[in-house]
């Protein structure tokens, strides 16, 4: 599977904002992008105001990068959210994203960062309505309970990764039963409940040329 193998850190000051690529380090004063706010590279800080097209780009390459999906990914998203009839298209895309079992698992706070998250998934440790899963980008539907796998249940590293994100607060769409290691998605997330700061709007007017 393809992946972005470079250094996170200059993602986030690509986009000029926190994208939580890192884990723990993103809320510690060793995170990047409070030390050097500008843009990676020789020109990074004398970068000229963004064209209409610039400024679309950016905020699609901001939401990929947060969620960590490919390019065909994101456009096979952004076809999903054109055929959902209520709501507006760049709400329901981030709802879609949202509901990646990568995104839930790091969202329960089970992962430090979406990409542990991914990794997590794909050594078997999560159940989806029972059964074992291990593709992160499947999209949990509302009612789906994701629960972690007995044997892991008792893994110290577990214990650690939960203790560590307990202060994340888990978001109202997901009912989290920290006791039977379970999770039930109770609904898709409105925009309020997105944290992303992005204009989703300009990703539909980039997709819409
Ligand atoms: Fe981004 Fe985290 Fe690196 Fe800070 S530490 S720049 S939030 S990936």
């Amino acid at each position: 599977m393809a992946r972005y193998t470079g250094a996170v850190c200059r993602l986030c000051r690509r986009e000029g904002q926190k994208l939580f690529l890192k884990g723990e380090r993103c809320y510690t004063g060793k995170c990047a992008i409070s030390r050097r706010s500008y843009a990676p590279g020789q020109h990074g800080q004398g970068r000229k105001k963004l064209t209409e097209y610039g400024l679309q780009l950016r905020a699609k390459q901001k939401a990929r990068r947060y969620y960590g999906v490919l390019e065909h990914q994101f456009a096979h998203y952004f076809e999903l959210a054109t055929k959902i009839k209520e709501g507006k298209t760049g709400e329901n895309l981030l709802a879609i994203l949202e509901s990646r079992l990568d995104n839930i698992v790091y969202r329960l706070g089970w992962a430090s960062s979406r990409a542990e998250a991914r990794q997590l998934v794909v050594h078997n440790h999560f159940k989806l309505n029972g059964k074992k899963v291990n593709v992160p980008s499947l999209l949990v539907k509302i009612g789906d309970v994701i629960s972690l796998d007995e044997k892991s249940q008792s893994n110290v590293k577990f214990k650690s990764l939960i203790e560590a994100n307990s202060s994340r607060p888990v978001p109202k769409w997901l009912e989290l039963d920290l006791n039977k290691f379970e999770a039930k998605k109770l609904a898709m997330p409105a925009r309020e409940d997105i944290d992303l700061e992005v204009e989703e709007t300009l990703i539909v007017e980039l997709y819409s040329k």
